[in-house]
């Protein structure tokens, strides 16, 4: 019997609980809570329609460690898959450690009043769950998570020593919407207006906000301009591949997404400092997220692809070898088998993919891991059967150069 706590019903979150659903020979028992139950049980009428499967659904203030600690008493799961807000990682981690229950998320821990996430909070668990016997998986999304599996199972299969890294990610889809972000609005628009970082000859480069910026040709979408943006999975990908030289990340962004968010930024709409209105304190970013279109609306009638991947060059065998391994994954598609668009669902199923390798033991140890510390090549098993098809090239010029 393997039962699982899902925290967090948006975008993300529905999708891991469909794929749970899916996999009801490892997900024998599911439980869906977040803050607003009433989300909880749509996702759970949606699946017990579309997959026959019952899950049982719950209501918790997750910042609160005391209420979190009382559900995973109440419901005694395995594993609790965190899908709800970065900044609640910590109190459920605390949860996890005070009722020895093995942990997972797909975002890094960010304090709410500044907009900075980095390991370190989380690393600092390393020793007190190793001593409880429990695991923590950290960043088991699609970037963070697949694209440290790519880079791991790059290290593993194709070089001797990895030396340039990109990871590149396209999201090409049109939802139709003038201005929407495809996973939660607050915290993404405070990871793109933060200053750009890539690593660089042993130390971080820092840019202004979007200012490197070319186009890069994407598999079956052709070339789309993207640009470096500071990623979470460079902090533990250079640490856990030291001959790197250089990694960096892109992501795409339309010329009108662009100038909302300028005029959004210039306004003043994208701060977090709390300001006074009609008596009362807001934070004008949560205000705007309340005003924006939620990620898990977005699903009908999004077409398009994503393609996200990682470009790397080194040495195998004493001679120079590029290395390309990515997936495309299509809109329409993904809502048509979870009534998710395609940032949650590749977000979803690598968090499923995840929970399903500790659950069965592959990936299961005690600690707080990242996922390119964990052996890949069960989890591209895997990707190839849930919905997000590996692709990978070698030794063929790479779509941008170096
Ligand atoms: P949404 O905004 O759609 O959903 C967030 C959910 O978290 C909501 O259901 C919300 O509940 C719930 N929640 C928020 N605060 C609490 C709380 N205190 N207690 C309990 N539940 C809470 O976001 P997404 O689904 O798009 O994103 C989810 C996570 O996935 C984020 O951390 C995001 O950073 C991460 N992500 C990771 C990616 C990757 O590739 N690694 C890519 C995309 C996203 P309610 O609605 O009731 O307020």
């Amino acid at each position: 019997m393997s039962r699982v706590l899902i925290i967090g019903a948006g975008g993300v979150g529905s999708v891991v609980a469909h794929k749970c659903a899916m996999n009801s020979d490892v997900f024998t028992d599911i439980i869906l809570a977040s803050r607003t139950k009433s989300k909880c049980d749509k996702i759970a009428a949606e699946i017990r329609e579309m997959h026959g499967v019952t899950i049982r659904t719950d209501a918790v203030d997750a910042d609160v460690v005391a209420e979190m600690v009382a559900l995973i008493r109440k419901y005694e799961p395995k594993l609790v898959i965190n899908v709800a807000l970065p900044y609640q990682d910590l109190p459920i981690m605390d949860a996890c450690l005070e009722t020895r229950t093995h942990y997972m998320d797909t975002a890094n821990y960010e304090p709410k009043d500044v907009a900075k996430f980095e390991y370190s909070w989380q690393w600092a668990y390393k020793e007190r769950f190793e001593q409880a016997g429990i695991m923590a998986l950290l960043g088991c999304g699609f970037d963070p998570g697949a694209t440290q599996v790519f880079t791991a199972y790059a290290a593993k299969h194709h070089f001797d020593e990895m030396h340039y890294l990109d990871i590149v990610d396209c999201n090409a889809g049109n939802h139709g919407k003038a201005f929407a972000t495809n996973f939660n609005p607050e915290i993404n628009i405070r990871e793109i207006t933060q200053p750009g970082r890539y690593w660089e000859n042993g130390e971080w480069v820092e840019i202004p906000a979007m200012s490197q910026h070319k186009p890069i040709d994407y598999p079956e979408i052709g070339p789309k301009e993207s640009y470096v943006l500071y990623h979470e999975e460079l902090e533990s990908l250079v640490k856990n591949f030291p001959t790197l030289k250089r990694a960096r990340f892109w992501m795409t962004f339309g010329q009108a997404y662009l100038t909302h968010l300028e005029v959004l930024q210039n306004v003043g709409m994208t701060s977090i400092q709390p300001i006074n209105f009609g008596g009362q304190q807001i934070v004008p970013l949560e205000f705007l997220k309340a005003v924006l279109p939620a990620p898990d609306t977005l699903g009908e009638n999004y077409s398009g692809q994503t393609s996200i991947g990682c470009q790397i060059k080194g040495v195998k065998d004493g001679e120079d070898r590029t290395y390309y391994i990515w997936n495309n994954c299509d809109h329409a598609e993904t809502y048509k088998e979870v009534r998710g668009q395609a940032v949650s669902y590749t977000t979803g199923v690598p968090a499923m993919i995840g929970a399903m390798l500790m659950l069965r033991g592959d990936w299961m140890k005690a600690g707080v891991w990242n996922c390119e510390e964990l052996d890949p090549d069960p989890f591209i098993e895997q990707m190839n059967k849930q919905g997000l098809p590996v692709q990978e090239r070698v030794n063929v010029p790479l779509p941008h150069e170096y």
